[in-house]
């Protein structure tokens, strides 16, 4: 008896979330899969690559993680193809049985103040984005002329920030921040970055490693503003907290500020940040925060995806289990998954992606299992030629991998993990030369 014709998915993205669904496919021994995997930038890797921080280079070495799974048999690479601009979902469905939706979250979430828009106040998202060398953000700039930030929203994402910019450049030299942000960075004049909280000590949104890793950064003073006191029984959270309330800023160093049960009220300048006030969420009290630079670090969130019903709240595809269902109905949209932050929203770090392609990926196979999903009508071979047609300048797997030992051997040479090509001219040329 003849094996029955490989399971056939698309994947849109190559963040985390992709990557563990193609694993969780094609290490599979009971069924045979074949994976197309698209990214709309010439390089792969979502939020590892242009997310974490450059200081946390040994978080961003799950990338061999992801590149072995790229070498499976089965598994089909197209970079520099968005799906929805280059080819439409429609046609990614005639050529496979299911596509899984794995495309994260572009937005951000919004203060709702005056002021927001003026020059100088920004998305974190923004810096993070230009700091790790996204080509759509290589050209932002922010004002580090003043001597004081704001970053408003304390989960991790607020705290990359901050310690960002207050490191000493010099100690970035050595990791793969973009080499414009370094280049910017080492005019830095801010010596103090306050992280607002709109509610207390106790709900701090950052995780407690990162917390506490961040208390210890020579050079670095991290302090609370205003007493707090706990006893030996509170959460390590807490007493981490209470220890930086406890300490005295040592003179020459620069500081971050953590400051709790406060919220921005406006954002004050003529044409660019002057200041910010800030509201005491118990007693409405304001008071003004004199800074230059506000960032917004209050969350990502996901940007609805043509033809797939969209949680205007939850800023997530409707799903189920990662099967995406119209809410009204909790029908089905059949073929159609989802998985990572498009799925459940922006929050958790890459290790959570996993459990959740891993969820979805069974609820692909049972619909698959108990024959919901239609068997595709065109070959792969006719895949690749239309990804071609559509963007001749498409990259492989191979031409990933090239760019990724180019960047390595220029690291090599400056003593960095790797060089980042910013440009994503310049990586299909590595690529291709
Ligand atoms: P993403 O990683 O965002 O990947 C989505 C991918 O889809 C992107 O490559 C995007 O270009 C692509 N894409 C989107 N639309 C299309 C389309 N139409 N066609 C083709 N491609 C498309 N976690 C940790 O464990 N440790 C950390 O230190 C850490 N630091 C973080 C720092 C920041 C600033 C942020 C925001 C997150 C951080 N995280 C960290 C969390 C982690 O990055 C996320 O959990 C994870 O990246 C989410 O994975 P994802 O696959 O859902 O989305």
């Amino acid at each position: 008896v003849a094996d029955p014709p490989p399971l056939r998915v698309a994947i849109v993205g190559s963040g985390p979330s992709a990557f563990y669904a193609a694993e969780e496919l094609l290490a599979r021994r009971d069924i045979a899969a074949e994976i197309t995997m698209f990214e709309k930038l010439p390089v792969a890797g979502g939020l590892v690559r242009f997310g974490v921080a450059p200081d946390h280079w040994h978080t961003k070495t799950v990338d061999r993680v992801f590149d072995r799974t790229a070498r499976r048999e089965g598994f089909t690479f197209h970079l520099g193809v968005e799906v929805g601009r280059d080819v439409t979902v429609d046609e990614l469905m005639t050529h496979h049985h299911a596509v899984i939706h794995a495309s994260g979250a572009a937005g951000d979430r919004r203060l709702g103040v005056p002021g927001e828009n003026l020059s100088g106040s920004h998305a974190a998202r923004e810096m993070v984005a230009w700091y790790n060398g996204h080509p759509d953000h290589a050209d932002h700039t922010f004002d580090l002329t003043g001597h004081r930030a704001v970053v408003v929203g304390n989960g991790n994402v607020a705290l990359d920030v901050a310690r960002i910019l207050v490191s000493d450049p010099e100690s970035l030299r050595s990791t793969d921040i973009a080499d414009h942000a370094l280049s910017a960075l080492v005019d830095n004049r801010i010596e103090e970055v306050v992280v607002l909280g709109r509610r207390g000590p106790e709900h701090a949104a950052c995780t407690t490693p990162e917390l506490l890793a961040l208390g210890s950064l020579p050079g670095i003073d991290v302090l609370v503003d205003g007493p707090l006191h706990v006893g030996m029984d509170a959460p390590m959270k807490m007493r981490i907290l209470a220890d930086y309330a406890g300490r005295t800023p040592t003179p020459g160093n620069r500081r971050i500020v953590l400051r709790f049960g406060c919220k921005p009220e406006e954002v004050v300048g003529v044409e660019h940040v002057e200041s910010l006030i800030v509201a005491d969420t118990d007693t409405g009290v304001t008071e003004k925060i004199v800074c230059g630079l506000v960032l917004r670090a209050i969350g990502y969130r996901g940007t609805p995806i043509a033809g797939l019903p969209f949680d205007d709240e939850a800023f997530t595809v409707g799903n189920v289990a990662g099967r995406v269902v119209v809410p009204e109905t909790s029908e089905p949209v059949v073929g159609q998954y989802v998985a990572g932050w498009i799925k459940r929203g922006a929050t958790g770090v890459i290790g959570t992606n996993r459990y959740c392609a891993a969820e979805t990926v069974e609820s692909l196979l049972d619909d698959h299992r108990a024959g919901r999903l239609a068997a595709p009508t065109a070959s792969s071979a006719d895949l690749t030629a239309l990804v071609h047609a559509r963007r001749p300048d498409a990259l492989g797997g191979g031409d990933w991998r090239a760019i990724d030992r180019h960047e390595r051997e220029q690291g090599r040479a400056a003593g960095r993990p790797r060089v980042k090509i910013v440009d994503a001219t310049a990586a299909v040329d590595v690529a291709i030369a």
